[in-house]
């Protein structure tokens, strides 16, 4: 398996520089030459099937030029120790599909493991430790942290905006300690990004460390969320009607993996392409044109985003074909009030307790099904609704459940090193670990 650069799919790469170099140097992205189909057998005997033993046969399809199969066993066995549930609202008809029951809560757990397991399998051949940056604005930094964390052969310093992650989102990157560092800068999540990005073009930091990102355009994070979307299906009862997935989106990598099931082989109706009012593709969509906007800050802030990285990779999937692309994606985006009566609406009804970023996808595949009928709608659940207090507990008027792993995090010690919003300071902090 090869991988090309949108910009020049002339020019292909093994897995292994994909992997550790996360973009392409022409400022593309990296996408597989070829998809792998699924043997009919896989689909025929899915139903029942758990998400490791999903994951193992598609990462063999995959990887299987790379790894053994006793290495995929184990690649998978420890990136998801956790399962990926459906929850039944309506029997048939209306579900939830929880992707939040990893470490960090989140479903970027998923794609962040995967990777974490894979650069240390590569890692044992090098003489060097990998050294991984990441900026984070919050959800990303607390997978990538604890996705790494303890991986043999890896350091990780991870950037963070001071004052503008949630608490228990802070204390998901401070306190783990061991080989992760956190950085706590007197500044944006963009003067992060930008630290990082010079990082990458120093010489000195270069010859000093073999330095990687775990950035969330990194191809295989994608990968792997393709895996919960046939554990979705594995779950239904046999004879349910086609399925539309609707998928809460941002940067829209979480949809792209979707679709990218949907071209190995995986059956589906449509997918729902659910936004809060950073629209453009919901917008996209409706008129053919696409018109990046400066992000709104919104609710469901791990969706503003106004200019999705992986859109472009959207339109590859589709082969630039605009009229295939609007008929199996279906764009629905909501306001804030629209989200806030959703979350009391779920809880009235079904009695779901969801995050503002999982109504918004549940917003829209109940839109999506006035529309189309004879369906089986399932929405990704992508974050557990207590990550976001405050807010989440003053919606409901009440404290809501916090699972017991984000819970104790609120006694730990916070070590971070406060540094300004200086590429020279926090080089100087890089190369004092050296
Ligand atoms: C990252 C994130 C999203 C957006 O996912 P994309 O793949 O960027 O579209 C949605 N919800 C939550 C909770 C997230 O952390």
């Amino acid at each position: 398996m090869k991988f090309y650069s949108t910009n020049s799919p002339n020019r292909l790469v093994s897995p292994q520089e994909a992997l550790f170099h996360s973009l392409p140097a022409d400022g593309g992205l990296y996408m597989p030459e070829s998809i792998p189909a699924l043997p009919a057998s896989f689909l025929n005997s899915l139903s029942g099937r758990s998400l490791p033993e999903i994951a193992s046969v598609l990462t063999s399809l995959w990887l299987g030029d790379e790894l053994s199969s006793s290495e995929v066993d184990t690649l998978v066995s420890r990136a998801f120790p956790f399962d990926t549930p459906l929850v039944e609202l309506e029997a048939g008809r209306l579900y939830a599909l929880e992707l939040f029951h990893g470490p960090s809560l989140a479903f970027k757990d998923v794609g962040a493991r995967f990777m974490a397991g894979l650069m240390s399998h590569y890692a044992d051949r090098f003489s060097r430790e990998v050294h991984i940056l990441v900026a984070t604005s919050g959800d990303t930094g607390g997978a990538v942290a604890m996705g790494f964390h303890n991986v043999p052969g890896v350091r990780v310093s991870i950037l963070y905006p001071k004052g503008r992650v949630s608490l228990l989102q802070e204390k998901q990157l401070t306190t783990l300690g061991g080989n992760v560092q956190a950085y706590e800068v007197d500044g944006s999540f963009d003067d992060c990004q930008a630290m990082v990005k010079r990082a990458f073009l120093d010489a000195e930091l270069s010859q000093t460390f073999s330095l990687s990102s775990a950035n969330s355009i990194n191809i295989f994070r994608l990968i792997p969320q393709s895996f919960y979307y046939f554990r979705a299906l594995a779950q239904l009862d046999k004879g349910h009607a086609p399925v539309a997935f609707s998928v809460p989106s941002g940067n829209f990598g979480n949809l792209s993996a979707g679709v990218l099931a949907w071209r190995m082989g995986m059956p589906v109706q449509a997918f729902v392409a659910s936004t809060n009012l950073n629209k453009v593709v919901p917008d996209y969509l409706q008129s053919g044109s696409y018109a990046p906007i400066t992000s709104l800050a919104t609710l469901s802030n791990a969706m503003d985003v106004g200019n999705p990285s992986n859109f472009v990779r959207l339109k590859h999937l589709f082969h630039d074909d605009f009229k295939a692309l609007s008929e199996l994606v279906k764009g629905y985006y909501f306001t804030d009030d629209q989200t806030v009566s959703e979350m009391t609406s779920l809880h009235d009804h079904y009695n779901y307790i969801a995050c503002p970023h999982t109504a918004v996808g549940l917003l829209g595949l109940q839109s999506y099904q006035q529309n189309y009928v004879d369906n089986c709608g399932i929405a990704l659940v992508t974050a557990h609704p207590a990550k976001f207090n405050p807010a989440v507990d003053t919606i409901f008027g009440h404290a809501i459940d916090v699972p017991e792993r984000l819970a104790v995090l609120s006694a730990r010690q916070k070590h971070a090193v406060a540094i300004p919003a200086s590429f020279e300071d926090f080089k100087e902090a890089l190369l004092q670990v050296a």
